[in-house]
């Protein structure tokens, strides 16, 4: 496994956000977490990038305890995130976003950031034509496509994406989802939080359903999308 979470609890002051959640994610697949409004999806990413603190439980990635770690170090080790919503830094340029992305590396003159550069930008290629626009003035899509791509330049083993169809316009969520396999393809593990549980069900290799802070089914993807449970709750019913 590359990741392994175990028994992971999370407070907001009383509140307990998530409870006792255990799963794994192998190098080279696709995991999603699933679940409505609430359940905890956001609150488990951010505790794995280090944003949030842990009341009980443990992170273990690639065989190392980073369940204290900071945000900083997790990224280092290979870890990063694509926030929800409009994630970018508004007043700065794409180009200048995406380097961002690129800050724990001193490499920003060598031939590997050339090569993510020129990764993200075959994978959206809306970026390249955005290079010098200010990232506040891009639509929705647009800037959900750089906060992944902004990921993507620190050239994480496992990238954590927070509902990254959130907001966009069904032909847009098609192309959303078949970047990320495309993205998975090229040898990075991902690991998805999802409000459209059909799409993220098609990808994933694993998936779990999550519910009032605690996982409560899990299985492949074909498996949770052909649970009758599954279905009613988070497939319309069909
Ligand atoms: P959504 O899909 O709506 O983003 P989610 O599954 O990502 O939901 P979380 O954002 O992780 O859910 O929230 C889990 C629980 O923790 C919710 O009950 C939420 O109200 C609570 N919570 C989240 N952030 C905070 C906060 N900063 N302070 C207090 N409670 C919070």
């Amino acid at each position: 496994m590359l990741l392994e979470v175990e028994g992971l609890s999370v407070n907001y002051g009383h509140i307990e956000a998530i409870r006792g959640v255990s799963f794994g994610v192998e190098e080279g697949t696709i995991a999603t977490l699933i679940g409505a409004n609430g359940a905890g999806k956001t609150t488990t990413l951010k505790t794995l990038s280090g944003l949030r603190k842990v009341r009980e439980g443990k992170v273990v990635f690639d065989g190392t305890d980073i369940t204290n770690l900071s945000p900083e170090k997790r990224v280092k080790l290979g870890i990063s995130q694509s926030p929800e919503g409009r994630g970018c830094f508004p007043g700065m340029t794409v180009r200048e976003n995406l380097d961002m992305g690129a800050y724990v590396r001193k490499d920003r003159r060598s031939k590997a950031y050339a090569e993510d550069l020129d990764r993200v930008f075959t994978l959206f290629p809306r970026l390249k034509e955005r290079e010098k626009q200010v990232a506040g003035s891009m639509s929705g899509g647009e800037q959900q496509m750089l906060a992944m791509g902004r990921a993507l330049m620190a050239r994480p083993r496992l990238v954590l994406l927070d509902e990254p169809s959130m907001g966009l316009a069904p032909k847009l969520i098609q192309q959303i989802f078949a970047i990320i396999t495309e993205i998975n393809q090229q040898g990075t593990t991902v690991l998805l939080v999802e409000q459209n549980a059909a799409q993220a069900l098609k990808r994933a290799h694993t998936a779990h359903v999550l519910e009032t802070g605690e996982i409560v089914r899990s299985g492949t993807g074909t498996e949770l999308a052909g649970d009758p449970a599954v279905k009613a709750a988070y497939l319309g019913g069909d």
